[in-house]
């Protein structure tokens, strides 16, 4: 008997995306910066306290407008997690920084706020910091040593979606963040993003990096007679097709995060007891953190032990998969780190396991896959 495949993720469809593309095209104005795309930045101003928000073609996109933004040149120093997507490094990389990769904390993939002072030197620009699985950084104590230290904090906040820290939503609290809007994320676009500033200098400036270093949109506000180049810059934005999506994804937020957060407890509550009988370890959230359902992991024993349990769930066809890689060890990055060992972010590229995490994931499954789990350490 061969059991129904079950993906690792399946993207969600509201069911009006088509409905508002066809609006969108039927509008006549499908380039940028339309009614779709305003709707979607007065959306995350207004839910997130974000002071202003850009949409952009992707996350990636949304971080080198951050590195733009904050000057980065030539050797200049940023500090990050090794344990994230390469997209938070590159954006800086290309703009000639070196990157200087923290550890994990010992307990969650996000970075290890004390162990940051002693990484500062007068040539760091910037703290980025990545909200794994949508749960908040220790913000207060790295907001506090950022200003101590007249450094800028970005919120990669790819995976963190309407989850909060101490009541703040996450990309309010840096002085930019960035969204993603990629299929496999909580709310999707196919391909999207978006970059909040929450320090009134950059506004300005960032619209005109978004628009090819111009002052168009100062000048559609009639606030210029004439546009011209002015800055550096790249087409950053979006078109209004895409923003249409969004924005049937938009008012949908509330119906997808429950859903997301029910499935996430589900799996919580299912594994405890492996957890209980030391088998395997669960999410270890923060006090004072959300967690936004965005995605699901175990720690397994060992690297070994989480490739025979990848192995013996795609025999019962469930998908699951590890995540990132260490950036410090990796082809392009490892002759240029300095010879710190990161022992969590080795231990998390090691032994995390992601579990199936989507809307339409149903409770029966989500038994099945428990099950299995626990017929694995069972056996
Ligand atoms: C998904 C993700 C990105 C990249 O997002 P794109 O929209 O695909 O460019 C960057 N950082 C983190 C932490 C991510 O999870």
């Amino acid at each position: 008997m061969t059991k129904k495949y079950t993906p690792f993720n399946k993207p969600y469809l509201t069911g009006k995306e088509t409905t508002y593309i066809e609006e969108a095209v039927a509008s006549g104005k499908i380039s940028g910066n339309g009614m779709f795309t305003q709707k979607c930045q007065t959306f995350f101003e207004d839910t997130f306290q974000i002071k202003k928000a850009l949409l952009t073609t992707s996350c990636t996109d949304a971080l080198e407008m951050c590195a733009i933004l904050l000057n980065i040149n030539e050797g200049d120093e940023v500090i990050m997690p090794s344990y994230t997507f390469v997209s938070t490094a590159n954006a800086f990389v290309l703009r000639g920084a070196k990157i200087v990769f923290a550890d994990s904390k010992p307990d969650y993939p996000n970075i290890d706020e004390t162990k940051l002072e002693a990484l500062i030197t007068n040539k760091t620009k910037a703290i980025v910091v990545v909200h794994y699985g949508g749960v908040a950084c220790e913000m207060d104590t790295i907001m506090r040593l950022a200003k101590q230290n007249n450094i800028f904090v970005v919120e990669d906040a790819a995976q963190a979606i309407d989850s909060y820290y101490k009541g703040k939503a996450l990309g309010s609290i840096g002085h930019l963040a960035t969204f993603s809007f990629h299929e496999t994320k909580n709310i999707i676009s196919g391909e999207g993003g978006l970059l909040a500033i929450n320090d009134n200098q950059f506004v300005d400036r960032a619209e005109i990096i978004w628009e090819k270093g111009t002052n168009r949109s100062s000048f559609f506000r009639g606030e210029v007679d004439k546009y011209g180049w002015v800055d550096i810059g790249s087409s950053f934005l979006p078109s209004e097709v895409i923003a249409a999506f969004l924005w049937a994804q938009l008012e949908n937020i509330e119906k997808i995060q429950s859903r997301r957060k029910n499935i996430w407890n589900q799996y919580y509550q299912g594994l405890l007891p492996l957890e209980v009988d030391g088998k395997i370890k669960l999410p270890k959230l923060p006090n004072d953190t959300t967690n936004n359902g965005h995605l699901f992991f175990v720690l397994c024993n060992s690297f070994k032990e989480r490739s025979e349990l990848i192995s013996f769930l795609k025999a019962k066809n469930i998908h699951a998969v590890f995540h990132y890689l260490s950036l410090h060890k990796s082809v392009f990055y490892k002759s240029k780190h300095d010879n710190r060992v990161l022992i969590n972010s080795d231990m998390f590229t090691d032994r995390l396991l992601r579990l199936p995490l989507f809307f339409e994931l149903d409770d029966e499954t989500i038994k099945e896959i428990v099950i299995e789990i626990k017929a694995f350490y069972e056996s």
